[in-house]
């Protein structure tokens, strides 16, 4: 790695002299005009049910989620009947959302650790979440806006983290920093929104293999598609 005669590696002077391409405004209005209507779609019908479908979502999809959830809930509602589960009952219901192993021990650990210390009820704030062993940011961001409707930072998955660097929305590599640069370049009100679309965005167009920049509404505002550009200006 190349170092400057200030003793600064050339990486941290490319982030410190970052400047995003594009605000996180403009891409909200531009991916809006084309997924209007789309939202999370983790079925649930209280804040204890969206943390539980959000720890089974990793790896997985809100579709398989969804179609676990109905029967989990059904024999598991709260978490005072899912603390004191039998982990093979929970292995069974939740097998096909994939690590069924790990995920069954973390929402019967997170089910215990709500009912001793927060007396059977999710915590509505970042901290509290926070210390819920097994609960991370994304996480504890997914449960504040869509189960208490508190906006308190951007939820960062495998998606947001790919779009937002390949745009230029930010140069950092992890969701906490990239988390801190969305929040610094978009209005509160829309964090959220600005998470769910581009995860929707990352599942249409913007793969990890195969993104289709040419049918992309972002494109003349992406960092990615231009470099493309300027090595094929041809193509
Ligand atoms: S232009 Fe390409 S890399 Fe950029 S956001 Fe669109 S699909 Fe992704």
């Amino acid at each position: 790695m190349g170092t400057s005669r200030t003793g600064k590696t050339m990486a941290s002077i490319q982030i410190a002299s970052f400047s995003p391409t594009v605000s996180g405004k403009e891409v909200v209005v531009k991916l809006d005009d084309i997924y209007p209507k789309i939202k999370t779609h983790l079925t649930h019908s209280d804040p204890f049910q969206l943390l539980i479908a959000t720890i089974l979502s990793a790896q997985s999809t809100d579709v398989q989620v969804n179609k676990v959830t109905p029967k989990l809930f059904q024999r598991f509602p709260d978490a005072k009947s899912m603390s004191i589960a039998r982990i093979s009952d929970l292995e069974r219901l939740v097998r096909s959302t994939g690590f069924y192993h790990v995920k069954a021990r973390r929402i019967r650990e997170i089910s215990k650790q709500i009912m001793v210390r927060f007396e059977g009820k999710v915590p509505d704030n970042m901290e509290a979440l926070l210390s819920l062993k097994g609960v991370g940011r994304k996480t504890a961001n997914i449960v504040l806006s869509a189960g208490y409707g508190k906006i308190e930072g951007i939820a960062v998955d495998t998606h947001v983290f790919r779009l937002s660097r390949r745009i230029g929305l930010t140069a950092q590599k992890t969701p906490e920093k990239i988390e801190a640069d969305l929040m610094k370049i978009t209005p509160k009100d829309l964090w959220p929104r600005l998470s769910t679309l581009l995860i929707f965005h990352g599942r249409q167009i913007c793969s990890a293999r195969s993104p289709k920049c040419l049918q992309c509404v972002l494109n003349s505002k992406c960092h990615y598609f231009k470099n493309l550009k300027r090595m094929n200006p041809a193509g």
